[in-house]
C-alpha cells in the first residue's frame, strides 16, 4: 500500500512512524512532511491547504490511503474532494469537521442533544456579549469561534479583561474571521482529560486516553499553546468514566450528528473536564490532538492502518486494537518566546546521541537540516516520547532524553504528567 500523511507536525511524524511499521504498507509520503518526517516519509512540497494539488497527487501517485493530521485542509473539504474522486481518505467531510471548525456549531450539538458542558452564549455583537457577562461569575471564559491553532480561548479573572478580550475578537477582529463569533462560557472546575475514539458513524472505538499540557510553563502558568507535554494512559479516565464519556457524550453526539444528516467518520477528540458532577464537553476536535498522538502512537500494539481502514469502511465493530500495558509521555521542547514570537535557525545539539535510544523516539515538530546540521524551524521543535512500565519510570526516561539536546533558547515544561503522578 501506498499511504499519504498530510501535515508537517509532531503528530504527523508520530503518524508517519507508526503507519510506516505496517506490514500493509510499503511506501509512506508525507505533504509537506519536514526535514525529520523525511528520514521516514517521501517528502511531498505541497501545502496541507491546497486540497485540489494533494488530490491530484494522490491520483497520479496512484495513493492508496491518506490521512488527515490538521483540521485545516478538513474544513477546507479535504475528504468530500478526495471522495468526490474516488480516493479513499480517513477523516470527516466539510460539514461534519464543523464540529471543530465552529465553537459555535459544537455547543448547538451539545445543548440539542442534553450533552454536559459549560453553559454559554454566542455573540456576534460585543455590546450583547457585555451584557451576557455581566451576569456571570469569575472567572470569564472567552473564546473564538472559528480555528485558532488552540489559541483562541481566554481565561480571565477579571470582567474588565474579559471585556477586552471581546473587544479584542469582535471589534479588534485580532483573530479575523474565527473571532467574528464570541463564545462566553462558563468556567468548569475538575481535572482535565482528552479521550480520542475512533468512528465511523455508527460504532465508536475508544484509544487510550491520555492528558496534554495547555499552558506554556510549569504549574499552568502562562498563555496557552498548542500543546507542551502529553502522557498516556490518564488515570483520571478510570473504565467507568470511559462508560460515563460513551454514554452520556459519544452516543448522543453521533445520534445528534446523524439528526442533522451528517455522517461522521474519523476521529472524534473530546477534550473534557472530569468535573464533581461528571465529565463535561470543553471542545470537539475532529483529527488527531498534536502532542497527544505521540505517546499514543506509542502504546498503540497493532497495526494502525487497518483501524483506519475500518473507519472509512464502517466495520470498526469488526477491529479491536492491542494495547501495550505501559505508560507513555511527550516532552515538546519549544523555542524561546513560543507561543509568541520566537527565531528559528537554532543549531540542536544531541540529536545524535538518541539515534539508537530504545526507550522511546524523538518527533520532529519544527526542524529543518542543512549540511548535516539539525536546525530549529518552529515554536514547537521536538517531541521526545519515551514509553516505560509506569508513568513515573516514563517521565525518568524522558527528562533523562529531553536533557541530552540543546539549543540557544531551549525551553520546556519540566513537570509533564507530575498530576498523573499524583493520581496513581
Ligand atoms: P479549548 O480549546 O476549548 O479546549 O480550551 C483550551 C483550554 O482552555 C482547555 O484545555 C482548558 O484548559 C481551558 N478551558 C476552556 N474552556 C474552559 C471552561 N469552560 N472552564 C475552564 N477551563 C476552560
Amino acid at each position: 500500500m501506498k499511504v499519504l500523511v498530510v501535515g508537517s507536525g509532531g503528530r504527523e511524524h508520530a503518524l508517519v512512524w507508526k503507519i510506516s511499521q505496517s506490514p500493509k504498507v510499503n511506501e509512506t509520503f508525507c505533504a509537506p512532511g519536514s526535514a525529520g518526517i523525511a528520514e521516514t516519509a517521501e517528502p511531498v512540497n505541497i501545502a496541507p491547504d491546497e486540497i485540489e494539488r494533494l488530490a491530484d497527487y494522490a491520483e497520479k501517485k496512484k495513493i492508496d490511503l491518506t490521512v488527515v493530521g490538521p483540521e485545516l485542509a478538513l474544513t477546507l473539504g479535504i475528504t468530500d474532494l478526495f471522495e468526490s474522486r474516488g480516493l479513499r481518505i480517513f477523516g470527516p467531510n466539510k460539514a461534519a469537521a464543523q464540529l471543530e471548525g465552529s465553537k459555535a456549531f459544537a455547543k448547538e450539538i451539545l445543548r440539542e442533544n442534553h450533552i454536559p458542558t459549560a453553559s454559554f452564549g454566542t455573540f456576534a455583537n460585543a455590546t450583547l456579549a457585555k451584557q451576557y457577562l455581566a451576569q456571570q461569575q469569575p472567572p470569564y471564559v472567552i473564546k473564538a469561534d472559528g480555528l485558532a491553532a488552540g489559541k483562541g480561548v481566554l481565561i480571565c479573572a477579571k470582567r474588565e479583561q474579559a471585556e477586552a478580550a471581546i473587544d479584542d475578537l469582535i471589534v479588534r477582529k485580532s483573530f479575523g474571521a474565527a473571532g467574528e463569533r464570541v463564545i462566553v462560557e462558563e468556567f468548569l472546575e475538575g481535572e482535565e482529560a482528552s479521550f480520542m475514539v475512533l468512528t465511523d458513524g455508527d460504532h465508536i472505538l475508544p484509544l487510550a486516553s491520555s492528558q496534554d499540557h495547555k499552558r506554556v510553563f510549569d504549574n499552568d502558568q502562562g498563555p496557552n499553546t498548542g500543546g507542551m507535554g502529553a502522557y498516556s494512559p490518564a488515570p483520571v479516565v478510570t473504565s467507568a468514566m470511559t462508560e460515563r464519556i460513551i454514554d452520556e457524550i459519544l452516543k448522543p453526539l453521533l445520534t445528534g450528528l446523524k439528526n442533522r444528516g451528517l455522517h461522521y467518520r474519523g476521529l472524534v477528540y473530546v477534550g473534557l473536564m472530569v468535573t464533581k458532577d461528571g465529565p463535561k464537553v470543553l471542545e470537539f476536535n475532529t483529527r488527531f490532538g498534536d502532542p497527544e498522538c505521540q505517546p499514543i502512537m506509542m502504546r498503540l500494539k497493532s497495526d494502525l492502518v487497518p483501524l483506519l481502514e475500518a473507519t472509512i469502511d464502517g466495520n470498526l465493530d469488526r477491529v479491536q486494537p492491542e494495547w501495550y500495558d505501559d505508560a507513555a509521555i511527550c516532552v515538546v521542547l519549544c523555542a524561546q518566546g513560543y507561543p509568541g514570537t520566537y527565531e528559528t535557525g537554532k543549531e540542536i545539539h544531541g540529536l545524535d546521541k538518541l539515534k539508537n535510544w530504545n526507550k522511546g523516539f524523538v518527533f520532529h515538530a519544527g526542524t529543518a537540516h542543512d549540511h548535516g546540521r539539525w536546525l530549529t524551524s518552529g515554536g514547537r521543535v521536538l517531541g521526545v516520547t519515551a514509553h516505560s512500565g509506569s508513568i513515573a519510570q516514563a517521565v525518568k526516561e524522558v527528562y533523562q532524553a529531553a536533557d541530552q539536546i540543546t539549543w540557544d533558547g531551549i525551553h520546556y515544561r519540566k513537570d509533564i504528567a507530575r498530576r498523573a503522578l499524583k493520581q496513581v
